[in-house]
This record gives structure tokens, sequence and C-alpha cells, in this order.
């Protein structure tokens, strides 16, 4: 089989985030665990490769690598290599960048094109309140080499808190422009795994009303199809990008991604757990390439937007 498979909402599937692991080295205040539910089975290396194999039998041109921390599975080159040998047309890992002066040379050797790399604030006191530790600078030389290897894009993540880091939005900006690396501003999103209850309706940071601002100082506006209609700001000769998921249908309508959990299930949508598909047991039992196609169209066939229009 070949070609792009689309789901029941004409949503072609074009990505494949898989989290490699629920394992992380840090504990972020905030963080949703990539909407993953506790486990602590990983999935091998030449397994990873099945699914990524299947994968582009239906049509995924891009593979993203992700976690818990990917960065803290010893075989993470291994990983890439295997997946670099398909001919992806990208291949990207999402990592809070602790390791990344270590391995981002590694990585861009065995085939990685680009890097995301998780950092939501410059102040050292602020970093270890969200972070739980003490790692700014390894984060900022993880990024610098990472440019300096040819890694491309480097973008950094920066999940905006209001009363944490909302006021720091135009600092990050001008720590990116200086390295050539893109922001990305994130929407908060509620994450059940918060200590405090109260944390989202504190912290949450609607970032419709900061996207007017950019609007209205951006030189050029441009809006990433396929790719949830993320908009990107082009501004004085940087580039920030904003990921707004919360009650959001238009980011719903034009999501093309699917999910792997780090047991090996097809997770069709980061908001939910109630309608994963097993996969990776397939695999060990040795299925057949029709039969592993079949589950990954099953999984597609659950995905579902989970903010819809009305009407
Ligand atoms: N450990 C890696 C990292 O730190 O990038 C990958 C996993 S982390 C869950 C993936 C991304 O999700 C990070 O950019 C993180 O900032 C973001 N994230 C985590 N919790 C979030 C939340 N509650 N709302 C919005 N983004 C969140």
């Amino acid at each position: 089989m070949n070609g792009k498979v689309k789901d029941d909402y004409e949503r072609p599937i074009i990505s494949l985030r898989i989290s490699i692991t629920n394992r992380c080295n840090v504990n972020c205040i905030y963080c949703h665990h990539d909407g993953m539910l506790e486990s602590s089975s990983e999935m091998t290396s030449d397994e990873i490769y099945e699914i990524c194999r299947i994968a582009k039998k239906i049509g995924v041109e891009k593979i993203r690598l992700s976690g818990g921390e990917p960065l803290v599975r010893k075989d993470i080159v291994e990983i890439v290599q295997k997946v670099a040998s398909l001919d992806f047309k990208d291949i990207s890992i999402t990592t809070n960048g602790i390791f990344l002066d270590k391995y981002a040379k590694d990585l861009k050797d065995a085939g990685l094109d680009r890097i995301n790399v998780s950092l939501d604030t410059l102040n050292e006191e602020t970093y270890k309140n969200i972070v739980g530790k003490n790692a700014l600078q390894r984060v900022k030389d993880g990024i610098i080499e990472s440019c300096a290897v040819g890694l491309y894009p480097v973008k950094i993540n920066m999940v905006v808190m209001n009363n944490i880091n909302n006021d720091e939005i135009m600092d990050m900006f001008e720590f990116t422009k200086e390295h050539g690396v893109i922001l990305q501003l994130i929407e908060i999103i509620e994450s059940e795994s918060c200590d405090d209850n109260d944390f989202n309706s504190m912290y949450h940071y609607p970032l419709a009303d900061f996207e007017k601002y950019l609007a209205e100082i951006a030189d050029e506006i441009k809006i990433r199809e396929f790719m949830q209609d993320r908009k990107k700001y082009f501004i004085d000769g940087g580039e920030i990008e904003v990921v707004h998921p919360v009650d959001n249908t238009n980011f719903c309508k034009n999501c093309t991604r699917l999910r792997i959990t780090p047991e090996g299930q097809i997770k069709p949508c980061l908001l939910r757990n109630d309608n994963l598909v097993p996969l990776v047991d397939f695999i060990r039992k040795g299925s057949a390439d029709e039969e592993l196609v079949d589950i990954f169209i099953k999984g597609i066939h659950n995905r579902e937007p989970y903010y819809k229009e009305e009407n």
C-alpha cells in the first residue's frame, strides 16, 4: 500500500510522534507527559524501526521522537540511525536539552534533521523553580551546539505561564534571534499530573491576546498548512510560532499527527487515552505487514477532532 491515508474527517496523516520513553531526568511543574499514561515498558530500537517502516507505507512523511525525555535512552543515536535509514522527509526530536551538548553531533551524524528544545526561561532561579534542577547553562550550550553541528531549524519550545514567565517572551525572542533559532510559544494545557489542582486556573496564559500584539508588530505572517494551522510571525529578522490547542477548533481541524505511546500503542489524540490501539504486540508476534497496516488504519479511524465546531 502506498499513498497518504486520511481519517474520517478528511485529515491526511503526515506525521508520527513516537514517545520512546516515559522516563525523564527533570520534573517540570506543568508537564502533561505528552498525554501518556504511566508505564514502565519501552520499545526496542528495532520495534521503533518497524513502526516507522509501516508508517511510511501508509504515507507518513515525518517522524518526531519525544517522551519522557528521549535523550535519557542510551540507544538514542542508534534509534535515530535506524529511523533515518527509512528515508523520511524529516526526523526531529523534542528534548529538554540537558544532554544535547553531549549528543547533538552524534544525532546529526545519525540522520537527525532538526530539534525542538524546551526552555521556558533564561532566569536561573525561575528555571530551577519550573524544572526542579539547575541546568540552564547546559541547555543553552546544547542549543548553541545544535546550531553549530547543523541541526536546522532549532526551535525553542516555551510554555507560557501567567506570573511565571509571561513577561519574558520578548527576552527569549532576543535570545533566539541572536542564535538563529525559532521561538515557539506554547499555550499551557491543563494537566492532571500537576500537583496543585489550581495550577491551570492560576497560571493559564491565553496566547490569543499576545498573538494580536504579534500581528501588529510582525513584518510578515504565514500559516503552517497541515501543521494545525499554526501561525508564524516574522519580526525584525526573527521568527515566532504560536501553538495554542486549547478550545481551538482550527488546531484540531488541521491536525495531521498520529502518536505512539512508549509501550507501543497508537494514540490518536494528545488529549485522549480512551481510544488507544495496541500495535507493538503484533510486531512482537511477527504479524504480516498487511495486518500491521490494518492496525494503523484502525488507529486512524479512531481519530476525532477534540475541539469541533458545533453546528
Ligand atoms: N522531555 C522532552 C521535552 O522536555 O521537550 C519531551 C517531552 S515534553 C512532554 C514535550 C513538550 O510538551 C515540551 O515542549 C513541553 O514544554 C510541552 N508540555 C509539557 N506539558 C505541557 C502542558 N501542560 N502544556 C503545554 N505544553 C506542555
